[in-house]
């Protein structure tokens, strides 16, 4: 049996009917950039998130860069992030020009550890960047505290975490309504994807609004006049189309990601050697990866048998940020960051996207017990 990590045919051919015809009206009324498509989908996701502000933009990676220079953070501040993120989260800070300066990670839910994080403040802090790693939210109040305590911004990287959702008082709150803005990626591979890149951030306040929407066009409100220098990052019509279309889907894929996770986390319960994802019981993770954690240095070897058996599997990530080779100018050395160090030695994700079969499923957990001899 084969079960591929991902397979977006699939997701394709049952949306295909909804997702073609407006596609090519755009195209044949050629009209790509921005426009009525774009503003609909801005205003679909304010509502679906319970924002003010949405800002589509052309990825995921230029919604954290947006994001940062509309909290006028570039040279001489620090950004206080994870080492164990996908390498754009700190790439964004580089090329603002402002420092990453990373903090330890949570060993249970590979996300940035608030009270690291907090030890890593310093007066040149601008903005704490939390990830929300796999689809699972990092703990947002301790976030909102640690920025309020020492006057700095919260940027929420939620790349991978579109709706996901964690309890505060009683109330469920979901990504992007307790930063001060937040970034959002439609990668096709996240569980809201285009076809092809895109991205988004989304903010409380109007100001922060006004400037993302001005610097995704070059840094003017008035075609040809700026008042700062910006980029080109808007989001594509096609895009916005595509977008629109599949955001009405999206709840019932997350909620069939997890239900193949607890099937995973019931069918691979008490093996020796591997830990299943930990979710925080005040939270909900909208999976975007099942990452299980192997230990006893056999990951790798985990890792080939599946192959052999025709299981994808994924390692995200081999190497923390801290130990880059383009970061080596910050200083930083092996052994500063034991957990996300560990994390990258440790954590292998398995297939759970929605379309799996209940005998993929089944395959999947026989060939991890096997592996261990269960
Ligand atoms: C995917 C991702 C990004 C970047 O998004 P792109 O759309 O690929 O630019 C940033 N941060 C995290 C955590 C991601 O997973």
């Amino acid at each position: 049996m084969q079960v591929p990590l991902l397979d977006l045919t699939l997701q394709y051919r049952g949306i295909a009917t909804e997702v073609m015809p407006e596609l090519l009206t755009i195209i044949e009324e050629q009209r790509f950039i921005l426009g009525p498509v774009v503003d609909r989908f801005e205003r679909e996701m304010e509502a679906y998130l319970g924002v003010r502000h949405a800002v589509g933009c052309a990825s995921g990676t230029d919604a954290i860069l947006l994001a940062l220079r509309a909290f006028d953070c570039g040279r001489d501040d620090e950004v206080v992030t994870s080492p164990f993120t996908f390498f754009a989260t700190a790439g964004a800070i580089h090329n603002v020009g402002a420092r990453p300066v990373f903090a330890d990670i949570l060993p249970g839910t590979f996300n940035l550890d608030p009270a690291a994080a907090e030890a890593a403040v310093t007066e040149r802090t601008r903005v704490v960047m939390p990830v929300h790693l796999f689809g699972q939210m990092a703990d947002m109040p301790a976030f909102r505290a640690l920025a309020g305590r020492h006057g700095v911004s919260l940027l929420e990287d939620a790349a991978q975490a579109i709706g996901a959702r964690q309890r505060v008082d009683g109330e469920w709150i979901t990504t992007g309504t307790l930063g001060d803005a937040c970034a959002f990626s439609f990668f096709p591979t996240k569980n809201l994807g285009a076809f092809g890149d895109a991205g988004m951030t989304v903010a409380i306040d109007d100001g922060t609004a006004e400037r993302l929407r001005k610097l995704r066009v070059h840094g003017g409100r008035q075609m040809y006049h700026h008042e700062e220098v910006g980029y080109n990052s808007r989001l594509d019509s096609l895009q916005a189309a595509v977008l629109s279309a599949k955001l009405p889907h999206l709840k019932g894929w997350s909620d069939a990601r997890r239900r193949n996770a607890a099937f995973y986390d019931q069918a691979l319960a008490g093996i020796g050697g591997i830990q299943t994802p930990v979710v925080g019981e005040d939270h909900e993770s909208i999976y975007n990866q099942y990452t299980l954690r192997v230990g006893d240095g056999r990951r790798d070897a985990l890792a080939d048998f599946l192959r052999e058996r025709g299981v994808g599997s994924g390692v995200y990530y081999p190497v923390p940020l801290h130990l880059q080779e383009c970061f080596a100018y910050l200083g930083y050395c092996e052994g500063q960051f034991p957990e996300s160090e560990r994390a990258c030695r440790e954590v292998l994700s398995l297939p759970v996207f929605p379309e799996l079969t209940p005998a993929q499923l089944e395959y999947v957990a026989e060939s991890v017990r096997a592996f261990f001899g269960e």
